[in-house]
């Protein structure tokens, strides 16, 4: 055991360098697929639970692997779905329409689907078992476990896939047999005696996954993201309470070490991720709640919480000491999230994405599955490295999203951007829709204001026909723009903007200069020239779209407000500077219709 321990602690170090490798090579663009589809890749904690599931362990371990089945299933299916739906609309400009000209999707699909048909079909005549066949068990370990290898192959081209728009889906679909091998093999494997608990979960985690995935507007996708790492990580903790139940006698201090990083990382990634999922869909409230001494008594819990743990290493058949170290992971997953802000929960979700991980892994030590090791590792990297990006964007360090209740503390603002305030000019649609059409270029910058308003498709109807005028249009995306990785890509994706027009902030910031029009629709941080100048703002240091340098700005919002980081935003009384007051979407038709007129 201590051997097979070390071997995958090499295998877990191995994918995770080979993780950062090919996620650091997935484009921004792309970075809200590789959240979905990281998600769905570490669902293989499914085969797993399907073992403890289907296996004569007893009924406590059958229901615990039941609702392990239904979890993981549910990301799987719910998680590839919606990366393919997001990855169908990121189309260069020449692809769009190329579907109507081409055959009809399930015409094309055929060849595939005969193909995965065929395989199926090829593992279930290699695994069953037969009568007469002494070597059944043995060989089908055996082939199981080459078929993990394979399908962990297949899963890291599915990532590496992610590297472009172009193959993305591509290697989704490599990732997606990779699952479905490692699947239908595991059906097959030795020890499972019972199938009716695995249907049932797996039946239920489909129907809710496929609900999910199909149905899910796109602006709701960070909380299904928060949801779907809560259900990962209780699959973790309920197959580590079903395996600790089970061998509490016999286990030592090696082996008790992964389990125990099973049980508190996934109890406090399950509660946790709930927290956010429920303040991203406003179920609480989004603002930072805070109390006096909360830091103080979150780190005496989390000592608490690692004292119980190493007495464990030391005395794992204490099991009073087990069940009350996994209620208080529970505890500081939700005390861990109520201090952060709604705005700041995308950094927790790709945090929570990166724990997630790490308990997929610790359940591969616990069950010796080397694949879960592998995947779980993917996993931990790709949310680790996003949270940094994020930061890194956001110029504000972990332990100040973590722990500084951003968005609660009112800010006085000082410094020269409190006295830059002067006359703000708003201006008509109509008006707006002469300025437009003499403009030669426009640059578009959307920001969480085009989500709220769901302004998408009408900034992409009016982009079109500023083009059939011969007007070069432009979009500009900030790196944290909206409220997670990626997010103004994929909602003007499903507006069919070719991403070919979409620019990154390093890439398009030179152009503002020879802009004649900048037309920022609901994004004001990201805009904010305070991050330039004012040391006394909290935004200083972070990287902006440099929107001031065009000709003329025009400001599509509801009011005077601020954005997220609650500081007023010096651009709105710059001279160039001109607000179009309402609702995005509203002024967007009405602008449509003025420049129709
Ligand atoms: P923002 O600074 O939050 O500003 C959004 C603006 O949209 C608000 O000022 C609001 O003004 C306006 N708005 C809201 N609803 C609207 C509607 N229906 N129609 C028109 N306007 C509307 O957004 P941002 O410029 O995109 O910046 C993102 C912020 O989130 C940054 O501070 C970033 O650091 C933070 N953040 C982003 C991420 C990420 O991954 N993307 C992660 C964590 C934090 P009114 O209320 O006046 O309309």
């Amino acid at each position: 055991m201590t051997s097979e321990i070390e071997i995958g602690l090499y295998i877990f170090i191995l994918a995770g360098f080979l993780g950062y490798h090919v996620i650091s090579r997935v484009p921004p663009l792309l970075h809200t697929p590789l959240m979905s589809a990281t998600n769905a890749i570490s669902g293989i904690s499914l085969i797993g639970s399907l073992v403890v599931a289907g296996a004569d362990y007893g009924p406590v371990s059958t229901l615990l692997g039941f609702i392990a089945v239904a979890c993981s299933s549910t990301n799987v299916v719910g998680g590839f779905l919606i990366t393919d739906r997001m990855l169908k609309m990121f189309k260069k400009e020449q692809d769009h329409g190329a579907d109507r000209r081409g055959l009809r999707p399930w015409r094309r699909a055929l060849p595939g689907l005969l193909i995965l048909l065929a395989v199926v079909l090829a593992l279930v005549f290699w695994f069953r078992p037969f009568h007469g066949d002494q070597a059944g068990p043995e060989r089908r370990t055996m082939a199981l476990k080459y078929l993990y290898i394979l399908s962990a192959v297949l899963f890291i081209l599915g990532l590496k896939g992610l590297s472009s728009p172009k193959y993305a889906r591509r290697g989704m679909f490599l990732a997606e047999f990779g699952m479905l091998l490692a699947v239908v093999g595991t059906l097959f494997h030795p020890q499972i005696v019972n199938y009716l608990w695995i249907t049932a979960g797996m039946l239920i985690g489909s129907v809710a996954g496929g609900t999910m995935g199909l149905q899910i507007p796109m602006t709701a996708v960070p909380q299904r993201t928060a949801l779907s790492h809560s259900l990962g990580a209780l699959a973790a903790t309920l197959i580590g309470i079903s395996e600790y139940a089970r061998h509490r006698h016999e286990l030592g201090g090696v082996e008790m070490t992964p389990l125990g990083f099973e049980v508190v990382i996934g109890g406090l990634t399950f509660t946790g991720s709930l927290m956010a999922a429920a303040k991203l869909q406003g179920l609480l409230p989004g603002a930072p709640i805070t109390y006096k001494g909360q830091n103080a008594s979150n780190f005496t819990l989390l000592a608490v919480m690692v004292s119980s743990l190493l007495c464990l290493i030391v005395v794992p058949s204490a099991s009073p000491l087990f069940y009350l170290m996994v209620v208080l992971a529970l505890l500081f997953g939700f005390l861990l999230v109520i201090p952060i802000g709604a705005a700041d929960m995308p950094v927790v979700i790709a945090l929570l994405n990166s724990y997630a991980g790490l308990a997929d892994a610790s359940m591969g030590f616990v069950l010796d599955n080397k694949i879960q090791i592998i995947t779980g590792s993917l996993d931990g990297t790709s949310g680790f490295l996003l949270s940094l990006l994020m930061c890194r964007a956001m110029n504000r360090s972990a332990m100040n999203v973590l722990f500084g209740a951003f968005g609660k503390i009112e800010k006085e603002e000082t410094g020269p951007a409190a006295e830059a305030k002067g006359t703000v000019r708003s201006i008509a649609p109509d008006e707006l829709g002469v300025l437009l059409d003499s403009a030669r270029s426009v640059i578009v910058v959307p920001g969480y204001g085009m989500a709220v308003a769901q302004a998408q498709h009408a900034v992409s109807d009016l982009a079109k026909m500023l083009m059939k005028r011969g007007i070069d249009v432009k979009y500009a995306i900030h790196p944290v723009a909206g409220r997670m990785p990626g997010h103004m890509n994929v909602l003007l994706a499903e507006a069919n903007v070719p991403y070919d027009q979409l620019y990154e902030m390093e890439q398009i910031n030179p152009y503002f200069a020879e802009a004649d029009i900048a037309l920022v629709v609901g994004a004001n941080d990201v805009t904010n020239p305070a991050a330039r100048s004012n040391k006394a703002s909290p935004l200083y240091g972070m990287p902006i779209l440099e929107v001031d340098r065009a000709q003329a700005i025009i400001v599509l919002k509801r009011s005077m407000r601020p954005g997220f980081a609650g500081v007023d935003n010096e651009l709105y009384y710059n001279p160039k500077c001109m607000m179009l007051f309402g609702d995005a979407k509203d002024s967007l038709n009405k602008l449509f219709a003025a420049l129709k007129a």
